[in-house]
């Protein structure tokens, strides 16, 4: 990934002269388009026009409509046609719900089941994916707020990987659960807060202890549900 020297994607420098190759050019367009909507800098629902981020980023409508097909496969973006582009409408209240009714229904049984079948090599990709989120890197803050996001949705998607039920795993990525509903509000305590409820599930997965995997991801995924709550008031 060429992103670890992304710069604050709210000012336009990134300039073709400064990256070499075509498919970097798309990722870090990509990774800047991304961190705007993660943290509300493009609001749910707003139109994106190709144009104005062709003149923010500086670079020619190619590598924009490309980040934004990818953005569109990942539910951030909507395109219709002869209309053009805008950014994916926030999660209804009753969406979010549903959504939190789901993951409570299955996310705490795949921690059981994964800590069942716990080995030091999962432990270690779980342990990488949690650290990542940890890491500050003296980055922005809403370029920050949209890796946890990321970071979160692999480290929640990898324990249902170790699991070892590929419809449930495919059933929660389709929704995209984590891009949503962190777009429902930026603040520093989603992230903050997450971070010691995720090591208590990994304490539970290092002593593969399935009752404590399956608690502490209930016990996360309730606190979750209870931040993000306030973004509907
Ligand atoms: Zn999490």
């Amino acid at each position: 990934m060429q992103t670890a020297n992304l710069p604050d994607p709210s000012d336009a420098t990134i300039g073709a002269g400064r990256i070499q190759r075509a498919n970097s050019l798309v990722e870090d367009v990509y990774e800047a388009i991304f961190a705007q909507l993660m943290a509300l800098k493009i609001p749910p629902g707003s139109r994106i026009t190709v144009d104005s981020l062709v003149k923010e980023f500086n670079v020619s409508h190619t590598p924009i409509r490309e980040a934004l097909g990818r953005l569109e496969g990942e539910g951030l973006v909507l395109k219709t046609h002869l209309i053009g582009y805008r950014a994916a409408p926030q999660i209804t209240r009753r969406r979010f719900d549903e959504l939190y009714e789901m993951r409570l229904l299955l996310e705490p049984h795949g921690a059981a089941k994964a800590a069942a079948m716990m080995d030091e090599a999962k432990l270690n990709v779980l342990l990488e994916a949690a650290g990542v989120m940890s890491r500050r890197e003296g980055k922005d803050d809403r370029v920050r707020y949209s890796n946890f996001a990321r970071q979160d949705a692999i480290f929640h998607d990898k324990i249902l990987e170790f699991s070892q039920n590929e419809l449930i795993r495919e059933t929660l990525s389709h929704q995209h659960t984590h891009f949503h509903i962190f777009r429902l509000m930026f603040h520093a305590r989603v992230t903050e807060e997450a971070l010691d409820e995720h090591e208590a599930i990994l304490a539970a997965f290092g002593s593969a202890d399935p009752d404590a995997a399956a608690k502490a991801m209930r016990i996360h995924i309730e606190h979750s549900r209870d931040r993000l709550l306030p973004a509907f008031d």
